[in-house]
């Protein structure tokens, strides 16, 4: 597993490790795969599940 720090986006929770999250990112142009750790802190919105099943919800 990657080790980064993931905070949620929208309740600023700190992420547990084997916590399951949703995370919305843009698709990389042409860095590939070798810099998806960097590339989830930079351009990666995070959020824990609890917000995301709250934003299903409405
Ligand atoms: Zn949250």
């Amino acid at each position: 597993m990657f080790k980064i720090t993931a905070i949620c986006s929208v309740c600023s929770k700190k992420i547990e490790a084997n916590e399951e999250v949703n995370v919305k990112l843009r698709y990389p142009v042409s860095k590939g795969i070798t810099e998806i750790k960097a590339y989830l802190q930079n351009e990666g919105t995070i959020t824990c599940m609890d917000c995301f099943n709250r934003k299903d919800d409405k």
